[in-house]
C-alpha cells in the first residue's frame, strides 16, 4: 500500500461517525447529561446534535431503514425468551417485530428526542459497547441501559409497551450513514479539529515537554 493510500485509511478509521438518539425516557429521566458524558469520556467527539419531537413517520422510517430490520428484531426477541426459559408470545419472527414496531413508534413519538452525531475511532463499536444490550435486564453493569434503567421483554410485553432502554445506538458504519442522512441535513454536521485528538493518536507524543 502506498503511504497515501495507508493515511487516507487511518483518517477514515479515525474519523467513523454514529448515531446516537435520546429516547424520550432519558429525556425524561433527565439522563441527558449523564448519556452525553459517558460518550464525550470516551474521547469521542460531538459533530451535530439537536432536540425534536419524532413524527410517526420519522419514527417508522428511522426502525425500517433496513429492510431486513422487522425479522432481526422478532428473531433476537424470541431469542430472548428462550434465553430465559420462557415461551415467546409467537414463534414467527415477522409478527413479532410487527408488533415491536407499533409499539416503538408509540414510544418514540410520546416526547422529545435527543439525535446526535458522534466521530472518532471505531465510533459505532465503542458506542454500542457504551450502550448495553437491547433489555435492560440483561445488558452489562456499566453500560448506560445496564446502569440507568430495569425493563425486560417480558415485563414490556405484558404491558403492550415497548422497552424503555434510554438511548439508540447505531448498528453498524452503514446503518449510521443512513440514519444520519435521515435525521441531519448534510450542513447541520459541523466540521472541526478536537485539540484532545490530537493528543490521543499523536505517534511520538512528542509536543508535551518543554
Ligand atoms: P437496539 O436498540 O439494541 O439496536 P433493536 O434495533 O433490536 O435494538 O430494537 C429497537 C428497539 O425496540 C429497542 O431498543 C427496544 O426499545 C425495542 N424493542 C426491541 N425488541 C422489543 C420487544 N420484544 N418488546 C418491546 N420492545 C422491544
Amino acid at each position: 500500500m502506498t503511504d497515501k493510500i495507508i493515511s487516507n485509511l487511518v483518517e477514515s478509521l479515525k474519523n467513523e461517525q454514529t448515531f446516537v438518539i435520546i429516547k424520550p425516557d432519558g429525556i425524561q429521566r433527565t439522563l441527558i447529561g449523564e448519556v452525553i458524558k459517558r460518550y464525550e469520556s470516551l474521547g469521542l467527539k460531538i459533530v451535530a446534535l439537536k432536540m425534536a419531537v419524532p413524527t410517526a413517520d420519522m419514527a417508522k422510517k428511522h426502525y425500517t431503514l433496513d429492510p431486513e430490520w422487522i425479522r432481526k428484531v422478532g428473531e433476537k426477541s424470541i431469542i430472548g425468551y428462550r434465553n430465559k426459559g420462557l415461551v415467546p408470545p409467537s414463534e414467527d419472527p415477522i409478527e413479532v417485530g410487527n408488533k415491536v414496531l407499533g409499539r416503538l413508534v408509540r414510544y418514540m413519538t410520546s416526547g422529545p428526542v435527543i439525535v446526535m452525531v458522534w466521530q472518532g475511532p471505531h465510533a459505532v463499536s465503542i458506542v454500542r459497547k457504551m450502550t448495553g444490550g437491547t433489555e435492560p435486564l440483561t445488558s452489562d453493569v456499566g453500560t448506560i441501559r445496564g446502569d440507568f434503567v430495569i425493563d425486560s421483554y417480558q415485563i414490556a410485553d405484558l404491558d403492550d409497551r415497548s422497552i424503555r432502554n434510554i438511548v439508540h445506538a447505531s448498528g453498524s458504519p452503514e446503518e449510521a450513514q443512513a440514519e444520519i442522512n435521515l435525521w441531519f441535513k448534510k450542513d447541520e454536521l459541523i466540521k472541526y479539529r478536537l485539540i484532545q485528538h490530537e493528543l490521543f493518536y499523536d505517534v511520538n507524543l512528542d509536543g508535551i515537554l518543554e
